[in-house]
């Protein structure tokens, strides 16, 4: 494990005890500077402009223009060996001990901004992105409400991390608002299909990785190889029109239920930084997984996460509490099965878990499952019930994981529903 993971480590700038980016964390994200953008870090509520950093001879050993640019794209592609080194001199140069930029006034004011000032804006350059259906309760759920209870996992369920290529042009980041989707649905005491806005909206909670380093098509990625090629994590909310997604999905699978919006939160915490929370992965013994899928470490994650909806002016309410470990296929099954036929993945490809749900229905993490069908409802704080999303509703995610009193988090991703464009 790095130095800058180490549990004891303190920085000069104030971080409170429930802020998710102590200087253990250091991810990496955007902000607006200007008319240009500039990538950056987090440590409390603190944004380090790291191109004014580098500039200024406070980072070595990184050329400071891959820090002057809209994405992290250039950054992660520098590969993990310079990016780690990049966390560990960020974390050598905000440590207590450390006065070299803490002195100096005029530096620290041109590079430090509090998180409130600036603007966020998407971190990556998405070229592709896949969405997986990998929570084994997710699944089982969704099974047993639209097919048979009893066989509720289709038969490649167990063998496969199933997937589908989703859209990466409707990403976007957190605090975008969406509109509510429009297109063809069957009402319930209908044969034919009718046009309107989205009935049955839904979120997704989900965890996304993003790829760090390419590969040529042809190549195929092993196990022991899948790491390498994952820069970081970021919350992933996949927006779904249930409705829609319902009429359209025969035999091709998701569409335009899909397709009309998903969103990220601004931070990509490094699979470095989350090293403390790896959990082991569940036994994949009935049936086990062919050979090329299979997974003999722990490659899962205890990063607890959370959903609320907050109406307009309204109270929030929290809807779900579930954790990233509860994956069935863990994120390196996901990329070796998506690249076994040869594939080519770019720097800046996205990949998204799937629905992450738990064993119990308050660890459910879409209204769909929460709400079972519709036929439960949430009772809300103001009198009201959901049982999916409201236009004004915002549905705002968390994450963090914590141990040794370190708690590493991912910040929030929040998207507000407008109603349907007429
Ligand atoms: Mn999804």
């Amino acid at each position: 494990m790095s130095a800058a993971n180490d549990p004891t480590l303190k920085s000069w700038i104030e971080v409170s005890p429930d802020s998710d980016f102590p200087i253990q964390n250091i991810p990496f994200g955007v902000f607006k500077k200007g008319k240009g953008h500039r990538v950056a870090t987090i440590i409390g509520d603190t944004v380090i402009d790291l191109y004014e950093l580098t500039k200024r001879g406070y980072l070595t050993g990184v050329d400071a223009n891959v820090f002057k640019q809209e994405f992290i794209n250039d950054f992660m592609a520098l590969g993990k060996k310079k990016t780690n080194k990049v966390r560990e001199n960020i974390s050598k140069l905000f440590k207590h001990s450390s006065r070299k930029l803490k002195g100096n006034d005029k530096d620290r004011k041109a590079m430090l901004h509090p998180v409130s000032k600036v603007e966020l804006t998407m971190p990556i350059r998405i070229g592709d992105y896949t969405d997986f259906y990998s929570s084994r309760d997710h699944a089982t759920n969704v099974g047993k409400m639209f097919r048979d209870p009893e066989n509720a996992l289709l038969p490649n369920w167990l063998h496969l991390p199933v997937g589908y290529h989703g859209r990466a042009s409707s990403i976007v980041v957190s605090g975008t608002p969406l509109h509510r989707p429009k297109g063809q649905q069957i009402p319930a005491d209908s044969k034919q299909p009718v046009y309107g806005p989205c009935r049955l909206l839904d979120f997704e909670l989900e965890v996304g990785f993003v790829i760090g380093q390419k590969t040529e098509l042809g190549q195929s990625i092993s196990m022991d190889e899948a790491e390498d090629f994952i820069f970081g994590l970021f919350l992933f909310n996949d927006w779904s029109a249930r409705d829609i997604q319902k009429w359209e999905y025969v035999p091709l699978g998701p569409f335009l239920g899909k397709s009309f919006g998903s969103s990220i939160s601004p931070w990509v915490v490094t699979l470095e930084a989350l090293e403390p929370f790896r959990s082991t992965s569940p036994k994949q013994n009935d049936p086990k997984p062919l050979p090329y899928l299979e997974n003999k470490k722990k490659r899962n994650y205890d990063i607890n996460l959370s959903v609320d909806i907050v109406p307009e002016n309204g109270e929030a309410k929290t809807v779900c509490e579930s954790n990233f470990k509860y994956m069935y296929w863990n994120m390196c099954q996901q990329l070796v099965h998506h690249t076994v036929n040869g594939c080519n993945v770019n720097v800046g490809d996205v990949c998204a878990s799937g629905t992450i749900s738990g064993p119990e229905r308050g660890s459910f993490g879409s209204m769909l499952e929460i709400s079972w069908r519709g036929t439960m409802p949430v009772d809300m704080p103001d009198g009201t019930q959901r049982k999916f999303i409201n236009d004004h509703d915002t549905v705002v995610m968390r994450g963090f994981g914590q141990k040794k009193g370190v708690r590493i988090g991912f910040g929030e991703v929040s998207g507000k529903i407008l109603p349907a464009i007429k």
